[in-house]
This record gives C-alpha cells, sequence and structure tokens, in this order.
C-alpha cells in the first residue's frame, strides 16, 4: 500500500471518500476554537446534530398528550420499542425476531446469564477473556458465586502466550476443546476493549457448539463497528451498549440478540417483567407469565422513551449508511493509520512504540492501541493538549479509534503529526 505522511495526501483521500460528507452531522468539542481531532468513539460516540429534533419530538408528545402520548403523536411510547428492532438488527446481521433494545449492558449481561448459563455438576465452566472489561468480569464472577461456585474452579480465562499481546485463534479453539466438556458457557467480548482485537465469532460458536456449550458475545466494542451476521454464525446471545460507536449518548441504552432457535423456548428460565409478557394479554394485568416470542421476552419494563430517542436517531445514519460501507472505509482509515505508526516506529526505534492490535484488518476493527513504554504518559499528555482527544490506559496504552461516520483521513495525519512531535519533545 503506497501512502504518504502528508497533509495534502490526507485531504486528497477525503476528497475522495465518498462518506465524507457525514462528519457535517456531527457535533465536535472545540480546542482554541477548531474542531478537536477525535478518536474516543470507541467509548463515547459524538452527537449526532439530529439528536436534538428526535429528543424535541418526545418532549413535544409529552408536553401534548400527558399519558396518552402512549398512544398518540408520531411515536406512540407503548410502541416505542419497536421502532429499533428491525434498524438495531441490521447493524448486528440477525432477524427482527431475535432483537430488541432495552436497559443497559451490564444489566442485560445479567439476564441474558440468567437464561443460558444454566451450571450443572458436569458442566458449570465459563470459557473468557483475561483481562475482560472490569464489569463483565464482574458480572461473570457474581453468576458463578450466584449458583454456588468459585470463580477460581469455574472461570477458564483466554490469556496470550508469554511475550504476545494478542490471543491466537488457535489458542481460543483448543481452549475451548480441551476444557469443552466442563463448559456450560463460552463468553467473549466481540472485540477486545483493550488490544482492539477481532474474534472470529463464526468459529469460535462452532467449536462452542461441538462441545456442548452456550456461546455469547459482549459487543460493546463491536456493535456499529466491524460487521456482524450472528443469525448466520448462529451465536445464542448477545449484548451490546449503544454509546460506543453507536453515538447514542451517555448511558444510552443496550441491545439484546437471542437466537431464533430459542424464540418459543418458553421454558428457559429468565427473570421476566410485565413488558415481556405476551403484548395481547399484557394490560389484562392477570397472573401467570408468557413471555413474547423472541428476544422480546426478555424485556423487563416499558420503553426508557427520553433515553432512547438519540439511539433512534443515530440508527437512522447508520441505516442510511449501511454497514458494509461503513467497514470498507473502516479498512482504509485504519490502514492508513497503522501505516503511519509503522513510520514512526521505524523512525523512533529508540521510543519503544509499537501497537498490539492485530495487523490483519480481519482481526481488527477501527481502533489501534499503541504502547509507548516510559513516555507514554508525557506524550498522552501532548496528545491532549494538541487538541488530540485520545484514551489513556495504565500503564503505557493509548487507545485510539478512527470512526469511519465522522473521522477524517486528515484526522489520522494530524495525529500522526502531533504524535510524532510528541515523540521527538519527549526523546
Ligand atoms: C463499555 C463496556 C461496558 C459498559 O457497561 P455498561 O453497563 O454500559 O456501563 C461493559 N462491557 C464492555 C466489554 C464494555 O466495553
Amino acid at each position: 500500500m503506497s501512502h504518504a505522511t502528508t497533509l495534502s495526501y490526507a485531504r486528497e483521500r477525503d476528497a475522495a471518500d465518498a462518506l465524507s460528507h457525514y462528519r457535517q452531522q456531527f457535533h465536535f468539542p472545540k480546542h482554541n476554537d477548531a474542531p478537536v481531532r477525535y478518536f474516543t468513539g470507541n467509548s463515547l460516540g459524538l452527537m449526532p446534530r439530529s439528536v436534538r429534533a428526535y429528543l424535541e419530538t418526545e418532549l413535544k408528545s409529552w408536553e401534548t398528550y400527558g399519558v396518552e402520548g402512549h398512544f398518540e403523536g408520531p411515536h406512540p411510547w407503548m410502541h416505542y420499542h419497536k421502532l429499533f428492532t428491525e434498524k438495531a438488527a441490521r447493524v448486528v446481521g440477525a432477524l427482527p425476531l431475535e432483537v430488541v433494545v432495552m436497559n443497559t449492558l451490564t444489566t442485560n449481561l445479567h439476564l441474558l446469564m440468567v437464561s443460558f448459563y444454566r451450571p450443572t455438576q458436569e458442566r458449570f465452566k465459563i470459557i473468557m477473556e483475561g483481562g475482560a472489561f472490569p464489569s463483565d468480569q464482574y458480572a461473570i464472577e457474581s453468576q458463578v458465586r450466584f449458583h454456588g461456585y468459585q470463580p477460581e474452579e469455574a472461570i477458564v480465562e483466554l490469556v496470550p502466550r508469554a511475550g504476545e499481546t494478542h490471543l491466537r485463534h488457535d489458542d481460543i479453539l483448543a481452549t475451548i476443546a480441551r476444557e469443552g466438556a466442563q463448559t456450560a458457557l463460552v463468553m467473549l467480548g466481540g472485540v477486545n476493549y483493550y488490544t482492539g482485537q477481532l474474534f472470529n465469532m463464526a468459529d469460535i460458536t462452532r467449536a462452542g457448539h461441538a462441545a456442548g456449550a452456550v456461546v455469547g458475545f459482549d459487543l460493546a466494542h463491536a456493535a456499529g463497528n466491524v460487521p456482524l451476521q450472528l443469525h448466520d454464525w448462529n451465536v445464542d446471545f448477545a449484548c451490546w451498549c449503544s454509546y460506543k460507536y453507536l453515538n447514542s449518548g451517555p448511558g444510552g441504552p443496550s441491545g439484546i440478540f437471542v437466537h431464533e432457535r430459542h424464540a418459543h423456548n418458553a421454558e428457559l428460565p429468565r427473570f421476566a417483567g410485565w413488558w415481556g409478557h405476551d403484548e395481547g394479554e399484557r394490560f389484562k394485568m392477570k397472573k401467570g407469565f408468557q413471555p413474547m416470542p423472541g428476544a422480546a421476552g426478555w424485556q423487563l419494563s416499558n420503553a426508557q422513551v427520553m433515553a432512547m430517542a438519540p439511539h433512534l436517531a443515530s440508527l437512522d445514519i447508520f441505516d442510511e449508511v449501511g454497514m458494509p460501507a461503513l467497514r470498507a472505509k473502516s479498512v482504509e482509515l485504519t490502514g492508513y493509520l497503522s501505516w503511519l505508526l509503522d513510520q514512526l516506529q521505524a523512525e523512533f526505534p529508540q521510543s519503544g512504540l509499537h501497537v498490539i492490535t492485530p495487523k490483519n484488518p480481519d482481526e481488527r476493527g477501527c481502533q489501534q492501541s499503541i504502547v509507548l513504554p516510559k513516555i507514554g504518559r508525557k506524550v498522552f499528555e501532548y496528545l491532549s493538549a494538541n487538541g488530540v482527544i485520545a484514551d489513556w490506559r495504565e500503564p503505557d496504552v493509548i487507545r485510539v479509534a478512527p470512526v469511519p461516520l465522522y473521522n477524517s483521513f486528515e484526522d489520522v495525519q494530524q495525529l500522526y503529526e502531533i504524535l510524532r512531535a510528541a515523540i521527538i519533545q519527549n526523546s
């Protein structure tokens, strides 16, 4: 790939980019009156300009109709959650029956494990990533304890080989094969939050099923970032948040996926609520829970309309662009960043700069996790002081995520220049 480090090259790439105009649909924070170089869409996506109008619509309904807003207005709230189903299903490659938007991510992890982590004396283990996002660690440990097991006996952690920075695919499959007979659940992130490694979910699901286990994914760093085909991959369940790559605002709602083959299994244990009850009977207020078919049957509460309205604004943008076009740009944009980081590594070998994200585009989303031993913190502070918003993880990792919806090749080129100046200043 022949790239160039120059601003003029980056601007040529932007001029040729069919998605470049989507940048105008987002609000950028300012640094010295200029838009920042924003690389933390993996933590909190930028605000779509359309969000205010979507919220205003629901405020207007509340103002105008009060309780009748459940039946009146452009989006009667009684059916509000249904507005999300097809759009969210397209983002994750699912049937509408398999998806619902509700609650928050960690809440949903628990609800889904209640149904899909059913340990028995022979089969009680959970295979997960070592160093998973803390909320997932706490959720899984507490589920294991809830069933009367100790985390040390019941949790199998996948860790990179000594001296390596991310997991080998074959090692994941080998662990599943080795532990399979005792494994109740294989539960990984689709994309690891720290290294940015994208797992081969189709293969992992196949291996998990071959071993007789249930397979679920936390897609917090995958939804809206990489192409997903949850239905075809035969994944049992998944959940994700909407405030990272899905740009739906702080604490935005979560989505869940439950495969079609579990859609009509009313015997699956679950923690139930009235919104998961058969909607034809819901308002008869009778005893005897009968779940809605599909993911909708996991709902507890009526929709949190004000928290969900920004998600609808964002999903409408995703629907218009489509994941294939986003991914195609993402591969180019992150490919450019990866090449620029190679140039820095070659220019400043003494800095120790290296990237722990897999090089193969099929094994990563848009994020690059850059290690800078010793000078990392100083470099990060230099970036912040110079209008770059990146993410710092102890002890020495800077995570940056060029998001194809609103980041430009110029953003990436400027990141390179500012990073280069920071390394020079701190060497
Ligand atoms: C961001 C993230 C979370 C956050 O959970 P919330 O319940 O939304 O606060 C959990 N797990 C992973 C893997 C994440 O990346």
